[in-house]
């Protein structure tokens, strides 16, 4: 396929330096001076002036108190508007439905959060999916009307998926957990809701999420996992998601690991995800529990090995029940060998671990550590910190709420405010006759 280049005219260059000055004011966090805009952007005074009050006339920034005195004039201060308009992230998992509405500064207004299937249960037919689908817009009409109250502007939603998304025309391919294949949820959401829709894969949202909000801030080059019921993955290279040909790179969770290993949803075995995925994690201590090597979890689970959940997991391993710390080593141990793939792939400055493996930290994070540190190229590993989300299972409705902020700050012009409709007709014959 033939590149296509965009020249640099007029209106370029207006967008572009209307997107700089919006993005040095997200960066700053904090109201700023007129000069420091000048110099950190390199543009003069006047352009300054110019696109700050272009930014003010559609509500983007504001005038936030003068700045403190000082030799010379006392100047306003100059800060990103977080009232002007709300954001909504929402996610379709595995079981639970999910959606945040934020401001735009993505401060958290309003989550919530419900779940779709009873514990183990497998979505398997399109009466599911019809059924989750009208779950998510239920849920996603009521984060409208929190968002909109007081007839604030929604400037669109950010959706999470658990699977493959075709960027072109938002259209979720194929969400392996879900069984859920070419679902066309952008234009379906457009549609339903009347505001632009960014549908993207789960964890490369979570992974946004974190670069623009999270412990992946300045951060350019860093691994994201997200463990569901799948493990998934985001890369972000050098201040990118990398998507690669059809931006479904990052699908770690289906490395192969274990050649032999058990079959995964994907139609291959042995991969990441079947060995540290939770569901893996809780089967190892069913298996534990039935063969008699882990009593004290009957009790936390009323004595029905097919009851125990993630939780039950987690509390045994409070308790310091030795079956289930085994299987979490084991874990990690695996969860080790995968990053340790990864930092001699990526070279990565950071791994951020999100989902249900940002709760087990404590109980897989030494053993996935030593494992990193005798297989990882050292060159590589040096500095690498292993960290865990900031928003843990809310990452992904965050990364849905940056998916938004991304687009207005990436061009502003683009989301000005469209005028009011022109006045009906009558309006006009009414307005001649007058004359
Ligand atoms: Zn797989």
């Amino acid at each position: 396929m033939k590149r296509r280049y965009r020249t640099g005219d007029q209106t370029w260059v207006r967008e572009r330096n209307l997107a700089i000055v919006l993005n040095y004011l997200w960066e700053a966090g904090q109201p700023v001076s007129r000069a420091h805009l000048v110099q950190v952007s390199g543009l003069n005074k006047s352009t300054v002036g110019s696109i700050l009050a272009q930014l003010q006339s559609w509500g983007l920034v504001k005038d936030s108190g003068m700045s403190e005195p000082r030799p010379g004039r006392p100047g306003t201060l100059i800060d990103m508007n977080p009232e002007v308009g709300r954001l909504i992230g929402a996610e379709i998992g595995v079981g639970f439905v999910s959606a945040v509405v934020t401001d735009l500064k993505a401060g958290v207004l309003w989550r919530h959060k419900i779940e779709t299937f009873e514990d183990g249960e497998m979505p398997a037919t399109l009466q599911d999916q019809a059924r989750v689908l009208k779950q998510t817009e239920d849920l996603v009409h009521e984060a409208i009307q929190q968002a909109t109250a007081g007839e604030t502007r929604l400037f669109g939603i950010g959706l999470g998926v658990p699977g493959l998304v075709d960027h072109a025309t938002g259209t979720l391919l194929f969400a392996p957990n879900l069984k859920w294949s070419n679902v066309p949820l952008r234009d379906m959401w457009q549609k339903c809701f009347g505001v632009p829709v960014v549908v993207e894969n789960e964890a490369n949202a979570a992974a946004l999420g974190e670069w623009m909000l999270g412990v992946g801030r300045q951060v350019d080059n860093f691994v994201y996992l997200s463990a569901g019921v799948g493990l998934g993955g985001g890369l972000m290279i050098n201040g990118k998601l990398y998507g690669g040909r059809g931006g479904f790179a990052g699908e770690v969770g289906h490395m192969t690991l274990d050649p032999d290993g058990p079959p995964c949803n994907c139609g291959s075995r042995g991969c990441w995800e079947v060995l540290i995925g939770p569901t893996a994690i809780v089967q190892r201590v069913r298996q534990a529990v039935v063969e008699g090597r882990a009593t004290n979890l009957l009790a936390l689970c009323g004595g029905d090995p097919e009851a125990i959940r993630m939780e039950h997991v987690l509390q045994a391993a409070e308790h310091g029940e030795p079956a289930v710390l085994n299987t979490l080593d084991e874990v990690g141990r695996y969860l080790g060998i995968g990053i340790a793939n990864l930092i001699n792939t990526f070279n990565p400055s950071l791994v951020v671990l999100g989902g249900v493996l940002s709760l087990a930290g404590p109980y897989i994070l030494p053993r996935a550590q030593q494992e990193v540190n005798t297989r990882a190229l050292a060159v590589a590993r040096k500095g690498v910190e292993i960290t865990l989300s900031a928003f843990k299972f809310d990452a992904c409705v965050m990364g849905g709420a940056a998916l938004i902020l991304h687009e207005i700050l990436n061009n502003p012009a683009l989301w000005q405010p469209k005028p009011p409709p022109a006045p009906p007709f009558e309006d006009h014959v009414r307005f001649a006759s007058v004359l």
